[in-house]
């Protein structure tokens, strides 16, 4: 088998390639070729940790897998590392035997941005100009940095719970060359796409801080209560997800549809828009909404593109197993 350490990933697998393995994941989940199984994720009764696994099988693709770990919430003031840990296993669909161990930390950054970027791509106007934020924190920035490469971009605006962290976002701003403007919420009316990454228990863009024909995506909301942007923003947009199941129960589709604003079968999965089997957006003042909830495929299938590139350049430790 082969392992890929965390420190070697960065140089490793680019945007681009996490991009197109995501892309190619989700257009393989929605012509059934690509499924995920049920996520376990548990409260361990130690050091406040939740653990668990996302795992799934890519007939497509050839990757066969999961992703172990979760979140530490004092490793950082305790230890110095960081609060969110993991690690991916991949197995050979043919007989079963392990394959590979691949630091799972970056990559799931890289994962969560392509996912954003790829619902960009396929939903949001073409003239877009104007990207708002909504977060700051570690993942938010990681966002940013892909969501620019998707349009092009004249501005940034930002909003965050805690404006003292909204620096980290107007430095991946200035690095493309972008204005950037922090706003109240309010002015993300002037947004022509929003990302909103945090970790919210409560919703922060109400749905009329949304200026028709805005894309949005919701990448913060990954579990049960969390909540980032008002159930009726929903009831007013085209929404899109990962994965339907999920964006039902641990996404922010939980909350429209377990209110009954929306229904289920109005959430719709974005490899369905990629595949040509739904139109996406059909006119320029459509709000859509991709619900990003964060699936074990996405894992897997940036972790193969890891192993073969780590392969190929003579970087992954060869282990007799
Ligand atoms: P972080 O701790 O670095 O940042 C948290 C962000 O949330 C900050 O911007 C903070 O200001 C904001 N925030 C905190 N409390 C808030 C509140 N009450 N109201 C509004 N904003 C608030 O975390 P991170 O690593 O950037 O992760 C952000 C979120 O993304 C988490 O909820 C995490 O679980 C989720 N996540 C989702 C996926 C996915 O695939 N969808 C993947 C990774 C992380």
């Amino acid at each position: 088998m082969y392992i890929v350490p965390e420190a070697k990933i960065a140089d490793l697998v680019s945007r681009e390639a996490s991009f197109e393995a995501v892309e190619q994941v989700f257009a393989a989940m929605a012509s059934k070729d690509a499924y995920n199984f049920p996520v376990v994720r548990e409260a361990i009764g130690h050091e406040d940790a939740l653990y668990g696994f996302k795992g799934g099988f890519d007939r497509v693709g050839g990757s066969l897998g999961l992703k172990a770990g979760g979140y530490w919430p004092h490793n950082l003031e305790k230890r110095g590392l960081i609060n969110h840990q993991s690690t991916v296993f991949l197995f050979d669909p043919d007989t079963g035997r392990v394959h590979a161990m691949v630091g799972g930390n970056l990559l799931t950054a890289l994962r969560t941005a392509a996912a954003s970027s790829v619902s960009i791509k396929h939903l949001a106007r073409e003239d877009a100009k104007v990207m708002g934020m909504i977060g700051a924190g570690h993942q938010a920035t990681f966002q940013l940095r892909a969501a620019l490469e998707q349009r092009s971009f004249e501005k940034v605006i930002g909003w965050n719970y805690h404006p003292e962290m909204l620096p980290n976002i107007e430095k991946v701003a200035q690095e493309a060359g972008l204005p950037f403007e922090a706003v109240e919420l309010e002015g993300m009316r002037e947004a022509d796409v929003i990302i909103s990454i945090t970790s919210a228990f409560s919703p922060s863009l109400m749905a009329d801080h949304v200026s028709e024909g805005t894309h949005i995506a919701c990448m913060g909301t990954d579990t049960k209560g969390k909540q980032e942007v008002e159930a009726a923003l929903l009831a007013k947009a085209k929404v899109f997800t990962d994965e339907v199941a999920q964006s039902i129960s641990i996404g922010e589709a939980q909350h429209a549809v377990g209110s009954g604003l929306i229904a289920e079968s109005d959430v719709i999965e974005i490899g369905a828009v990629i595949n040509g089997a739904h139109p996406g957006r059909t006119s320029d003042s459509d709000i859509t909404l991709f619900d990003g909830t964060g699936v074990g495929l996405q894992d897997l299938a940036v972790a193969s593109k890891v192993v073969e590139l780590a392969i190929e350049r003579g970087v992954a430790i060869e282990v007799d197993f």
